[in-house]
């Protein structure tokens, strides 16, 4: 049997390998194993692995590990997000690693206000955040990236999704040339090489091929239902689950509203998140999500991102999500870390086909939800007597009128 690795095989810090094995992170993931070394050679790299596989740290090592005993010096290095929640996600992971060393960070996004992030990019030695409020900096001369030594973009696969690619081009050229930059995604569709070839100079690829999705571990299902009985589907599913914490994913903001209202009218602890909510709303209910107050959480993609919470024992996809690359980023907020997990993804009859895509794509076999109550005949006759509890409510007076 192969012996296995261990961060200072691949000559980390020993105070980053401490502060790792604090952590419980003593073996590397591919994705590291694979980039570090390259990374410490000096070379670019362009990493490419599947949500949950580590990328994070297998950019930050190398960045904190340059910086250790040379910080203080202004900014070093710049990493680029999507979203603020992974922005967070990596400035949280990076403290954790930099703990045995005086390594600053700060970190950058809109909706917030200026002034905290004035006082933070002035000692930071690393810069995360997300480009719109990156450009506000700079154009205000309160970031500086003439002297960077490392240029980050994490997840440029979704970034490009998000529309960033002008914003991107726009940090770069304020960048020198010289400088070691990493560039981090689940996919790499046409467009992310487009780019990655026109600023990285020689960069090594490093693809990791360990497959996340763990048949034994994650369970797969679809179920039929109709516009009309959906909610009630995933109610009826969440009784019968009892998810310890779910994620329900809807493609809207509306939906995810409309969702959240019906599930906490049925009292189920449930809450929605997404980028409609102000910066600290999302946290708030994030870390309640976390602690387990909240045991439903109805998202956006965008909103769900990254979102790396212990525990999700369930994924709901209320909507079919756009192609198998979304289906895979949701599906993959559960079965972690060795966890069993299920994903049920509710379908209209107009969604077969789009789902059909996904499946293909994905190679894998999503089996039929084997209980469909919702389906028989009773349920449906129940209804179109309006015996249903739900339609024997009295009717409410409008408020307000
Ligand atoms: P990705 O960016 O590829 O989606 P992350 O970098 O966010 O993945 O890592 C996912 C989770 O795995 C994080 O909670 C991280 O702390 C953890 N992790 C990263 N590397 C290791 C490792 N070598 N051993 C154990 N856990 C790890
Ligand atoms: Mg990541």
């Amino acid at each position: 049997m192969k012996e296995k690795q261990t961060f200072s095989d691949l000559r980390v810090d020993a105070r980053i390998v401490e502060a790792l094995n604090e952590q419980e992170i003593t073996e590397p993931t591919e994705i590291q194993a694979g980039a570090i070394p390259r990374a410490f050679e000096g070379k670019d790299v362009i990493g490419r692995s599947k949500t949950g596989s580590g990328k994070t740290l297998a950019f930050g090592i190398p960045i904190i590990q340059e910086l250790l005993d040379k910080n203080g010096k202004g900014v070093r290095a710049i990493i680029l997000s999507p979203t603020r929640e992974l922005a967070k996600q990596i400035e949280d992971e990076l403290i954790l690693i930099a703990k045995k060393s005086t390594v600053q960070t700060a970190l950058i996004y809109g909706g917030v206000a200026y002034e905290p992030q004035f006082e933070a990019v002035k000692t930071a030695d690393i810069i995360i955040g997300t480009p719109g409020r990156i450009i506000d900096h700079i154009e205000r001369g309160t970031i500086q990236l003439e002297e960077i030594e490392f240029f980050v973009l994490d997840e440029a696969d979704r970034m490009l999704d998000m529309g960033f690619i002008q914003d991107i081009k726009k940090i770069l050229e304020k960048t020198p040339v010289h400088k070691q930059n990493f560039f981090f995604s689940a996919t790499m569709p046409m467009e992310a090489r487009e780019l990655a070839e026109s600023f990285m100079h020689e960069p090594v690829r490093v693809n990791a091929t360990d497959i996340y999705v763990n048949n034994a571990q994650l369970e797969e299902y679809y179920i039929d239902t109709l516009k009309l009985t959906k909610a009630d589907t995933l109610r009826y599913l969440i009784e019968k689950e009892k998810p310890k914490l779910a994620i329900v994913f809807t493609n809207t903001r509306l939906f995810a509203d409309a969702v959240t209202k019906y599930l906490q009218k049925h009292n189920i602890r449930a809450e929605a998140l997404h980028g409609g909510f102000a910066q600290n709303k999302r946290e708030k209910i994030i870390e309640s999500f976390a602690a387990k107050d909240i045991h439903i959480l109805i998202a956006t993609d965008v909103a769900a991102r990254g979102l790396d919470i212990e525990g999700v024992t369930h994924v709901f996809n209320f909507e079919v999500p756009g192609d198998e690359q979304d289906y895979t980023h949701r599906i993959g907020r559960t079965a972690r870390a060795g966890n069993k997990g299920v994903a049920i993804t509710l379908l209209e009859p107009e969604e077969h086909r789009d789902f059909s895509r996904i499946e293909g794509d994905s190679l894998r076999n999503i089996k039929k939800y084997p209980d469909n109550y919702f389906a028989k005949k009773e349920y449906l006759l129940e209804r179109r007597n309006n015996t249903h509890p739900r339609n024997n409510k009295r009717p409410q007076r409008r408020r307000n009128t």
